[in-house]
This record gives structure tokens, C-alpha cells and sequence, in this order.
């Protein structure tokens, strides 16, 4: 037997609908892999999942979790990638939270080791490279501000954004975070809760910034519009302030003053990752490279306050520390199943 987590019921309290249910471990088919899942990669979306906020034809129970790093633990028929047991892949598939779980054999993302280190090239790396790339069209030279830069996504949007040679000013809530930002490289780090953000971009980027990659939404939405320069990108990646309300979409309206865009010749874009499957391969291939030339990093956290998150039991934990915004890097839970093939 092997266990998963599933919502029972559609709701943004995470901890409130989710149950674990045991199942004999599945057999791979054709073209299929069997992956042993060892760390978990926890994201902010999990919560509009189990809200049914992503396709309300999905009824609960939901299988739940995006991503994951395991091990091949059985292969199926007619396979001929020649994955043995034991290799290290990474799974970017709904259902992840889970202690096995079965995936197409082409679907499997061959990795170097099985360890959690490799979880925010996954949905997070992928999310930063293509959108500043095909969404924000960034370029040498622009000035590019990341909210939640010490995030799961923001970190790498930060690093990938100075490795095209741009200028990058990062938004965070504590000193710590301020302290990783350097480290990634970042030249402007803003702790919002020290500073004015609004006052620091007036300030010292007074023509304004080329690039915004905003995930955080609200008033940080508003002041990031209104800091675009003349011919500005605002990448909508997400409105994490907003999804905890009980709302049946991401973030309420928000005013966008048409005169202002249009002044500046100044666009928002928004950007959803799986309008960009295309895109993975060449992306997540250049993110391998560079860590392995060591010009990435990928921070993870297990919990450096509240932690460690071990289980299936613990990621509604491990939800709630992402939502305290104590995190420095991507979430993660470490399985240590009991259950054997
Ligand atoms: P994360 O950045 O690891 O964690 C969320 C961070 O948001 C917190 O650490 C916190 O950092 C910041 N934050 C600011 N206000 C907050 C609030 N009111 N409540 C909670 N956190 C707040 O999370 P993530 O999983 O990487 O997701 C970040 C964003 O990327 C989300 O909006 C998510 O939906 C989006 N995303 C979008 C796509 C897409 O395809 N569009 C794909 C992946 C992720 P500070 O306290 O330092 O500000």
C-alpha cells in the first residue's frame, strides 16, 4: 500500500479539506514509469487547487500537489528511454503529494540526483525563465523588479534576470530575506517592512523600472504599475495576498489607470506556465546547465522555523509556513515512507 493526499471538499483551508487515503501501489503500463516520491515542492497555488479555483469541472476527492523529486521504482512495457531503478527524476504533474505515483515515461525529467535541491528549476524555474523571456522580454540593461524575490519563483527571477545582464531590484519582508538577496546577487533588495517601496522607486528609479515580474498582487500591484517606465512590461504572475479569500477567482479587480499605461506605452501581460508546455525542455535544460556550472542557485526550505516537514502529514504545515512568509526559497517535504515494493 502506498498513501496520497487528497481534498475532500473545495475550500482555501488547506489543513481543514485535505485527508490522507491508502491504496495498493499501481503498476506501470505501457510507456510508464513508477516514481518513489522523496521531496515534495510546496507552492502558493496549492490552496487555489483545493479551492477548485483552476477548473471547477474537477470534483473532490482532488489529488493534490504540482511537483516532485523521486526515484524510478518500476518500469513498465515498451519504455525506451532506459530509466533503471533507482534514477533520479523529477515529476511536474498534478497529484504529487503522494508517496508513489505513476507517470509517462516522457514525461519524466531525468535528473542528476534525487535530492530537493532540484525542485525549484521544476515549476518555480520554469515559471521565472519563460516568463521573463517570452512574457517580459527582458533584455541587458533593463531594470527588472521582483516581488517575493526570496521566494520559491522570485529567487530564480532574480538570478535569471541578472544573468541576462539586468539590473535587479528585489522585494522582501525581513532581514534575512534581505541577506539571501544579496547573496543571488540582487542589487536593490527592498524590505518592504523597513521601507517605502513606493518612495524607494520614486527615488532612485525615477524614470522607472523596464521589467516587473509581480506574483504578490494588491497594493504591491498598484505601486509596481505605477513604476513602470515608458514602454514597461508588468508580468502578472500571480496575486498571492489575495488567495487565502473566499472568492471564487485568484485576486478581486483591481483600478489600472488606462491613461497612464498609455502614456507610457507601458503593458500588463499575464502569465500562466502551462500555456508555455512547449517551452520546458530548452528552459529547464538551461537551468540544469547553469546550476551545474554553478551560476544558479536553488535555496530550499524545509522548515528553517516550524520544520522539519517530514510526511504526508506535514504539508499542511508546510503550506501554512509558505503563507507566513517566513520562507527563505522554495518549500519542501521530505517523505520517508515506511511502505516497500
Ligand atoms: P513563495 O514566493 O515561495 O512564497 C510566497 C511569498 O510571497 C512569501 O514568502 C512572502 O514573501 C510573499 N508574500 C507577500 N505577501 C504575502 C501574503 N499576504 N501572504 C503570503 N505571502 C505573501 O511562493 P511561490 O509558490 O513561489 O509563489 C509565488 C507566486 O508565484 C504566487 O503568486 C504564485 O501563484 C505565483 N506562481 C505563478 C505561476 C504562473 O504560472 N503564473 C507559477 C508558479 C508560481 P515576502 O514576505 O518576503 O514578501
Amino acid at each position: 500500500m502506498y498513501r496520497k493526499l487528497v481534498a475532500t471538499n473545495l475550500s482555501t483551508k488547506f489543513r481543514e479539506v485535505v485527508k490522507i487515503q491508502s491504496l495498493p501501489i499501481p503498476v506501470p503500463g505501457q510507456g510508464q514509469l513508477l516514481v518513489r516520491n522523496r521531496f515534495l515542492g510546496i507552492n502558493a497555488s496549492d490552496i487555489n487547487f483545493t479551492a477548485g479555483r483552476y477548473d471547477r469541472r474537477h470534483k473532490p476527492p482532488l489529488d493534490l500537489g504540482f511537483e516532485s523529486v523521486g526515484e524510478v521504482a518500476a518500469v513498465g512495457t515498451d519504455c525506451s528511454r532506459g530509466y533503471k531503478l533507482g534514477d533520479a527524476v523529477g515529476v511536474f504533474e498534478n497529484g504529487a503529494f503522494s508517496e508513489y505515483m505513476i507517470i509517462r515515461e516522457d514525461r519524466a525529467i531525468p535528473l542528476p540526483q534525487c535530492a530537493p535541491s532540484y525542485l525549484p528549476l521544476l515549476l518555480s524555474g520554469l515559471t521565472a525563465s519563460v516568463a521573463l523571456q517570452c512574457a517580459g522580454e527582458i533584455k541587458e540593461g533593463d531594470k527588472v523588479l521582483v516581488t517575493a524575490a526570496a521566494g520559491g519563483t522570485g529567487q530564480l527571477a532574480v538570478q535569471l534576470a541578472k544573468a541576462a545582464g539586468c539590473h535587479v531590484i528585489g522585494t522582501c519582508s525581513s532581514e534575512e530575506k534581505m541577506a539571501l538577496l544579496r547573496q543571488l546577487g540582487c542589487d536593490r533588495p527592498i524590505n518592504y517592512k523597513q521601507e517605502s517601496l513606493k518612495e524607494v522607486l520614486h527615488n532612485e528609479y525615477p524614470r522607472g523600472v523596464d521589467v516587473v515580474y509581480e506574483s504578490v498582487g494588491g497594493e504591491m500591484f498598484t505601486i509596481c504599475v505605477n513604476s513602470l517606465a515608458v514602454k514597461g512590461r508588468l508580468i502578472i504572475i500571480g496575486s498571492v495576498s489575495t488567495y487565502k479569500g473566499t472568492s471564487d477567482t485568484l485576486a478581486p479587480p483591481v483600478p489600472v489607470s488606462v491613461t497612464r499605461l498609455l502614456a507610457k506605452s507601458a503593458s500588463i501581460r499575464g502569465f500562466f506556465l502551462p500555456h508555455y508546455a512547449r517551452q520546458y525542455p530548452s528552459h529547464l535544460a538551461k537551468m540544469v546547465a547553469m546550476v551545474n556550472d554553478g551560476k544558479l542557485k536553488c535555496v530550499v526550505d524545509n522548515g528553517n522555523t516550524g520544520g522539519p516537514f517530514v510526511g504526508l502529514e506535514s504539508v499542511s504545515d508546510a503550506v501554512d509556513y509558505l503563507y507566513s512568509g517566513k520562507n527563505c526559497g522554495k518549500v519542501f517535504v521530505q517523505l520517508n515512507q515506511t511502505s516497500k515494493l
